[in-house]
């Protein structure tokens, strides 16, 4: 029998062959430059971050290119993706030493918590719940933003009826749009509807850094971030770039069973980002003739696979056709129906996230990590 001997690839490693990547317009090394600003290598998979200046812009993708190649050459190698930073901030030419170091995550002055909203793939909810979750904090008291990074499928703009483009009145830093009390920005409202969405990564990097650093959101209690679904390497980034005060994770009872859940919350303890819960959505069907309740996909597995995974159930949205029809209509069921059924639970998981983002929650607010099950 043979086994197949992968040879460790170690930070020295990658950042020599880093070191054979010149930058063309100062004639150096990207390394000895200090362009390198974070670097993390976990089992032969490689994760850094390329400082340029923020004029140069999408010019140095050629550089990223050639820096994801040359790591790509090193044997053994698993996966790479490196990312253009535009952030001005002290650079290192290496990570302290560990397996987990990281790119350093700034936070917002102005704002209080990020919270992300993801899901292991598309079609769950996801954009729903994060609409309506901002809007179940904002009926709570709290001041609120909504961060539109489904990059590949902004859904803001219909989900609240937005129209137009957002200003600028320095010229530098863009307005959000407010649309029933909350602050948005959407990729959607910069790009036309028919615009393709080919966004290669860096460019989703950089757009995400811009709605985040460049819109002038003022001072906010939580800015509610609802994630590109899915959970690849364009989803881990996003994860590790932003300064996340912790993740909500929508799913269907389906997802839960085929541990599409299993892979967001995987996905945020990779960068250290606490889940605060899951929401599963569509749990039951409530008739709209005659309210009757049908569980059709199963209902109450979610609370127990949660326990399981170590997460907290934050509750579940039942699958109801005025949610749907709110939704498409840009008039979202928490803030026209606020007296309703669903405002109710909305405002509910809204209060169970903000107890563990608010900025005096004990620390023990958070959950403890998963229990470990051994199965004989
Ligand atoms: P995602 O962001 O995960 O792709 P969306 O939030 O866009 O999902 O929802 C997909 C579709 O499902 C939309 O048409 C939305 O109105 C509908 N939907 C979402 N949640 C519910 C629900 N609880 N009941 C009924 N329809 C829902």
């Amino acid at each position: 029998m043979t086994f197949s001997t992968r040879p460790r690839i170690d930070e020295d490693k990658v950042l020599q062959a880093l070191r054979t990547v010149m930058d063309p317009e100062r004639h150096r090394d990207i390394v000895s430059l200090g362009m390198v600003s974070g670097l993390a290598v976990r089992d032969n998979n490689v994760q850094l971050a390329i400082e340029v200046a923020p004029e140069r812009g999408t010019a140095a993708e050629p550089i990223r290119a050639a820096a994801e190649a040359a790591v790509r050459r090193l044997k053994g190698i698993v996966s790479v993706t490196a990312v253009l930073t535009a952030q001005k901030k002290p650079t290192v030419t290496a990570a302290p030493p560990g397996p987990t170091a990281r790119v350093p995550r700034p936070g917002l002055p102005t704002v209080s918590a990020i919270i992300a909203v993801a899901s292991g793939k598309g079609g769950v909810g996801k954009s729903t719940t994060a609409v309506n979750l901002a809007l179940g904090l904002r009926a709570n008291g709290r001041t609120v933003g909504l961060l539109d990074a489904d990059i590949y499928g902004p859904s803001a703009p219909k989900l609240l009826g937005i129209t137009g483009k957002p200003t600028t009145n320095d010229g530098k830093t863009l307005e959000p749009k407010e649309a029933y009390s909350l602050k948005v920005m959407s990729m959607g409202f910069l790009v036309p509807e028919d615009t393709p969405m080919i966004w290669r990564g860096p460019m989703v990097q950089s757009a995400l850094q811009q709605m985040l650093r460049e819109v002038n959101w003022g001072v906010l209690d939580v800015l509610v971030v609802d994630m590109p679904p899915g959970t690849g390497d364009a989803q881990l980034t996003l994860a590790q770039q932003v300064p996340l005060a912790g993740a909500v994770i929508v799913s269907t009872p389906q997802d839960l069973a085929l541990l599409d859940a299993r892979k967001g919350l995987n996905m945020f303890r990779k960068v250290d980002v606490p889940v605060l819960g899951i929401v599963e959505n569509m749990s039951t069907y409530i008739c709209p003739n005659c309210g009757h309740r049908a569980d059709i996909f199963g209902h109450g597995g979610a609370r127990r696979e949660a326990e399981q995974l170590g997460m907290e159930f934050l509750g579940g949205v039942p699958l109801d056709l005025e949610i749907r029809v709110t939704s498409d209509a840009g008039t979202p069921i928490v803030a026209t129906q606020p007296d309703g059924p669903h405002a109710k639970l909305y405002r509910y998981v809204a209060e169970r996230v903000w107890d563990q983002v608010r900025p005096d929650a004990p620390q023990t607010a958070r959950r403890p990590p998963p229990r470990i099950v051994v199965v004989n």
